[in-house]
């Protein structure tokens, strides 16, 4: 049962015929865990604790900078140099003191992700680096949880869901088998990205995982949704389970995280 609090705080959730009360309460049951307090995660962080969410942890090992601010608004110019998951945790309790939110101030590995994601039912990735989105991937693919994924560079951005451990859905594998070769592909420092299509990508991202919550609607899991911010392009396009896949395909040759950095 919502308090009267919360009956207010949500007034706008619960006149919705396809939320109401029971869609609330999901929501404030749901448990997720935000990697990457960046361009995607902080408005994913921001969305997601106004709606109520119960559980919100924030993976970053990073600290503000200047440079960030122009599309990370989780955080003030008076945060620069603190770290961006206990600066983002203090953003996230002002807005709504309701959501639990933990700081996990650490940078992913083989050796934690399995623990961090233990606690959590839905995944965000909003990290920069392939490696750590094919590390998440495989995690999430191993503890059966949900993966909802977005990128976003210079003008475009790129959103799906991923569910490869149910039957005839696909993983981040299905789309990319392996990582692309270290230097083969700029990062966002060095191709820019215009902060507000960020905020598109995170945003939408927040949504997805308040569907998967609450049990809304149609999700993005065996789609892929593709933005361009310059021609203002949303195109959603089928995205199959490739029945090569190494990791969610019948004959897996990813049998666990060893082949990361890191593994123990
Ligand atoms: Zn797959």
């Amino acid at each position: 049962m919502l308090n009267d609090e919360e009956l207010e705080r949500y007034a706008r959730h619960l006149v919705l015929r396809e939320v109401g009360g029971v869609g609330q309460a999901r929501i404030r049951k749901a448990r997720v865990l935000i990697v990457g307090a960046g361009g995607l995660g902080s408005p994913a962080a921001l969305y997601l604790a106004a709606a109520g969410i119960g559980k919100l942890g924030l993976v970053d090992d990073d600290t503000v900078s200047l440079s960030n601010l122009q599309r990370q608004i989780l955080f003030r110019t008076a945060d620069i140099g603190r770290s961006k998951a206990e600066a983002g945790a203090q953003a996230l309790n002002a807005l709504n003191p309701g959501v639990a939110v933990e700081i996990h101030a650490t940078r992913l590995t083989a050796a934690n992700v399995t623990g961090l994601i233990e606690g959590y039912d839905i995944i965000a990735d909003g990290t920069d680096n392939f490696a750590t989105r094919f590390l998440l991937n495989d995690a999430c693919f191993f503890a059966r949880k949900t993966l909802v994924s977005a990128a976003v560079t210079e003008f475009e951005g790129q959103l799906a869901t991923y569910k490869g451990h149910e039957p005839g859905l696909p993983c981040y594998r299905c789309l990319f088998a392996e990582p692309p070769p270290p230097g083969t592909v700029a990062n966002c420092s060095e191709t820019g990205v215009l902060g507000a299509a960020a905020g598109v990508m995170g945003s939408l991202q927040a949504l997805e995982m308040l569907k998967e919550a609450a049990g809304l609607g149609t999700g993005l899991s065996g789609k892929i949704l593709t933005y361009k911010a310059l021609s203002a392009e949303f195109r959603t396009a089928r995205l199959p389970k490739d029945p090569a896949c190494p990791l969610c395909g019948p004959h897996p040759a990813i049998r666990n995280l060893g082949a990361h950095p890191g593994a123990t």
